[in-house]
């Protein structure tokens, strides 16, 4: 009877350690598998009246092992838990397979019966040790709870450890998420700094842009650009004003389309060298034909505007409308020949007289070849006639050539520039005024030099500015007794043109009036105009040359003028 009363008693106990054991893992729940080994010994030592408890457990990752001691005395025990812990895994290694057994005490004196049990199906999990001094144990209900506890120790570190596991590829995603924001907030940085620059670029390029275009529509020059072929992208309002097109309008055209045809081919041989890289810019004087039809005159300044992003264009821009000016210009240049044209009268109308004789000379020449030619016929003489006939023909060209130099110096034609042979011109006016020099007693040496450059120049106006020198310094010596010698030579320029040079043994100049020589209408002569040298001066440097006089040795006065060899371009 009171053995069952015992029994009941020892499993009643035994349940209410089972439920503990049970409640082991609610305990546990959440926590970390130290904290699951320390609470598991803990109630191991409390509930089975233990000397120690051992537990020693294999990290899953590093595998390396840990180990913790829980003693019912731990005042008494001077080992450390490595001391306890090597004593029990030399048992263990020694008797793997045995749960219980009586070993020496690693904790006290004398012996103590311990028994072990691996948590889990494998060993991977650890071992725990449970050692009592109590010569029964491990009775068969301590083997049974702790077989339970075991089972239970198993699934609340497998429990634990997946947790841990869990939290630690957590914390791993954590830290790489952390990682990535960190990325993607130094990426937006990044992006918002390059959108900030941008729209400052933008901001400035759009600022830029607005001021060029004010000072594009506001500015009094007319300004336009036009791509490579031409063809205008834009004009601003006085571009648009001076032509009388509006933008649009402007966009259908090219520059050389409103250009009048006598500046098209040097337009476009002068853009086709900007394009070329020959020229960074270029100036011309041209006309424009506007949408009404009149004609205005234009100075354009050209150049070409590249760079990175855009293809280059043509800017040109009108800085001044010089149809004005122009049309002065034009009105002084009639005004100027016409006066050339009556000075060339004038001075040809001083030689009525030696013209007269210079014709009558052929024509008297003729008069008579014609009688001898009348007798010639009477005898029938043939040959005779025949020689006659050709001297009358050589008489009669004579007189017509003479005609026809006197005509073209009367001619009032615009300039003509041509290419030509100084030296032919020279000879050309001596014959006109042969008469002249010989009627003075002049005379004539002339020194042309055969090394002569052809040069581009007016023909008429280089006879005029000859006979006028050539007049003058008859005219000059006429005033003197002593030798009148007239020297007319021609040789090269050192500035590869030519240099005429006219010199008289006449008064010479004098010093005061040496430098009013060229002004117009100067003149010491009772019937003169004052004009002749005024004008010479002005047809050389119209030619790009230069006209000055000096003194000669010993006396008399010397004109020289330079050419330079011109050209057919528009400059
Ligand atoms: P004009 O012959 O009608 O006087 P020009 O302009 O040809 O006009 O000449 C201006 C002046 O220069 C002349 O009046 C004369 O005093 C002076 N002059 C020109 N050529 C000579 C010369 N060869 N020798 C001396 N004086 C000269």
């Amino acid at each position: 009877m009171e053995q069952t009363a015992d029994e009941i008693r020892r499993l009643k106990a035994c349940i209410n350690d089972l439920i503990s054991v049970l409640a082991l893992p609610a305990i546990w729940s959440g926590g970390e598998p130290s904290q699951v080994v320390s609470t598991l010994l803990d109630v191991l030592l409390g509930m089975l009246d233990l000397d120690f408890v051992y537990a020693k457990l294999n990290d899953p990752i590093s595998g390396a092992p840990s180990e913790i001691v829980r003693l019912a005395q731990p005042g008494n025990v001077r080992a450390s838990t490595q001391e306890i812990g090597q004593v029990l895994n030399t048992w263990l290694r020694d008797n793997p397979h045995t749960s219980s057994l009586v070993v020496r005490n690693p904790v006290g004196d004398g012996d103590v019966s311990i028994a072990s049990f691996r948590p889990g199906l494998l060993d991977s999990i650890g071992v725990v040790v449970a050692g009592s001094g109590r010569a029964n144990f491990p009775t068969a209900t301590e083997r049974l709870l702790l077989g339970v506890a075991a089972n239970q120790a198993a699934i609340g570190l497998q429990e634990a450890r997946l947790l841990s596991e869990q939290r630690r590829v957590a914390e791993e995603l954590d830290q790489r998420v952390a990682e990535r924001t960190r990325q993607l907030i130094i990426v937006n940085e990044d992006l918002r700094r390059e959108n900030t620059e941008r729209r400052r670029a933008e901001e400035a390029l759009r600022e830029s842009e607005e001021r060029w275009r004010a000072v594009f529509d506001n500015s009094a020059a007319g300004i336009a650009l036009a791509n490579p072929s031409g063809r205008f992208l834009a004009g601003n309002l006085a571009y648009q004003k001076m032509l009388g097109y509006s933008e649009k309008e402007l966009r259908e055209l090219s520059f050389l389309d409103i250009t009048h045809e006598d500046y098209r081919d040097a337009n476009s041989e002068l853009t086709t060298e900007l394009l070329e890289g020959k020229r960074q810019y270029f100036e011309m004087e041209k006309r424009y034909r506007r949408k009404d039809g009149n004609l205005i005159w234009v100075r354009v300044h050209v150049s070409l505007v590249s760079g990175k992003q855009i293809t280059p264009r043509f800017l040109l821009v009108i800085v001044d409308n010089i149809t004005e000016l122009k049309r002065a210009e034009e009105g002084l240049r009639d005004a100027q020949m016409t006066l050339a044209h009556v000075t060339r009268v004038a001075t040809l109308g001083e030689m009525t007289a030696s013209i007269a004789h210079e014709i009558n000379q052929p024509l008297g020449a003729l008069v008579n070849n014609a009688n001898a030619c009348l007798g010639w016929l009477s005898t029938e003489n043939l040959e005779e006639v025949r020689n006659s006939v050709e001297l009358m023909l050589d008489d009669a060209q004579r007189a017509s050539e003479i005609i026809t130099r006197i005509r073209s110096l009367v001619k009032k034609a615009p300039p003509q520039k041509d290419w030509l042979d100084i030296n032919q011109t020279i000879r050309e006016v001596i014959g006109l005024a042969r008469n002249e020099i010989q009627r003075n007693g002049v005379a004539l040496e002339t020194q042309l030099s055969d090394d002569m450059p052809l040069i581009f120049a007016d023909r008429i106006q280089l006879q005029q500015v000859m006979l006028n020198l050539m007049m003058n310094a008859i005219e000059a010596m006429t005033q003197v007794t002593t030798p009148r010698e007239l020297l007319i030579s021609s040789g090269a320029d050192d500035s590869k043109g030519v240099v005429v040079v006219v010199r008289d043994s006449g008064p010479g100049l004098d010093s005061k009036s040496h430098e009013r020589l060229f002004e117009p209408f100067y003149t010491t002569k009772p019937q003169g105009m004052g004009m002749g040298l005024a004008i010479c001066r002005s047809l050389i440097e119209a030619h790009g040359g230069r006209l000055w006089a000096t003194t000669n040795a010993p006396h008399g006065a010397v004109f020289q003028f330079t050419l330079p060899i011109g050209s057919v371009k528009v400059s």
